[in-house]
């Protein structure tokens, strides 16, 4: 039985026992962590178990993060304004709920130098897009908010308007006068595709851009990394999120700063490569680790 658990259906795939596991190795912790393919019920079941002492704490991926939030008792002010939660613990018999993807997002968008930007634009309108808006609207001023299902970006814009200093607005992919600004764009869709081809009219629309990530990870580069490496600009995919998304998570379960060189390493030897960054400012393709690109 492990300590501490990721809820979610399907979980099998996922890479965070990996470096989770390497990192409470690291600072001597008894604890391990494991996942659990869960239903509804198997998330309010893991809550009672946190709140009893019986698990340390859990994450939660999807589809269950809004489910989690809700049951929890404490939801923190960065979950609570997305409705969302992905890391569960337990103060005093109160099981805490808080949203880290935010800080993973925001750790890309550093690692990337694409907080300078003015306006950006976040594609999809799902849990990890909440996430993109908060953390890309914390140091731009406007971000624009494109989705497959128009009425879904309408509807984070009007959910998130009042928990950020950024301008939102949801426009469709083809409004090119809308998109032309854009200093740096974040795929937050669910879609894997490794063909750079899928994204050419995106990029088209954005000739400005100085930075691209991709929130989704897999052992090959997506094609959405693929396309803005090949157009100059820098790019990350989500391997640096999940991450730095998981640091975070380990602080709330341990008081302790997590070891995020371990944990780098760990992904990195799962992923068969560094989990960083591309510049292509370094000519070819280059990986840079996540670490360095955070300066650490
Ligand atoms: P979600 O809530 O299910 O939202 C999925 C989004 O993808 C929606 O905007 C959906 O558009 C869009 N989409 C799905 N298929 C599409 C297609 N064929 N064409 C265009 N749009 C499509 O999922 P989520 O929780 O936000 O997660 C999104 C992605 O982020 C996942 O791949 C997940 O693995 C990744 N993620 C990564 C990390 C990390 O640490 N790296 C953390 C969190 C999430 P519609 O509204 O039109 O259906």
């Amino acid at each position: 039985m492990s300590d501490i658990v990721l809820l979610g259906h399907p979980v099998a795939h996922s890479r965070s026992p990996v470096f989770q596991n390497a990192a409470l190795a690291a600072i001597g912790s008894p604890w391990t962590y494991g996942v659990r393919d869960v239903d509804e019920a198997g998330v309010h079941a893991a809550i009672d178990a946190i709140r009893r002492g019986a698990l340390v704490g859990a994450n939660v991926t999807a589809p269950h993060k809004a489910v989690a939030f809700a049951a929890a008792d404490r939801p923190t002010p960065g979950a609570a304004a997305l409705g969302v939660a992905n890391t569960l613990w337990c103060v005093d018999g109160e099981v805490y709920a808080d949203n880290t993807d935010v800080a993973g997002v925001a750790a890309m968008r550093d690692a990337l130098g694409a907080a300078g930007a003015h306006h950006a634009v976040v594609i999809g309108a799902g849990g990890a897009a909440r996430a993109a808006v908060i953390a890309m609207g914390a140091t731009a001023s406007r971000v624009t908010v494109v989705n497959r299902t128009r009425s879904r970006a309408d509807a984070l814009v009007a959910a998130l308007a009042d928990h950020t200093a950024a301008a939102l607005d949801a426009v469709d992919l083809a409004d090119r006068a809308a998109l032309r600004s854009a200093g740096v764009v974040v795929q937050a869709t669910s879609v894997r595709d490794a063909d750079p081809g899928r994204w050419r009219d995106a990029f088209d629309a954005m000739p400005d851009l100085v930075a691209a990530l991709d929130l989704v990870y897999g052992a090959a580069p997506t094609g959405f990394v693929a396309e803005a490496i090949a157009r100059g600009v820098r790019a990350a995919d989500g391997a640096l999120m999940l991450v730095e998304q998981g640091a975070a998570s380990f602080e709330r379960w341990t008081g302790r700063t997590a070891p995020r060189d371990v944990m780098y390493d760990a992904l990195g030897a799962a992923l068969g490569r560094a989990p960083g960054w591309a510049s292509p400012t370094a000519g070819s393709a280059e990986a840079s680790a996540g670490r360095a690109a955070l300066g650490e």
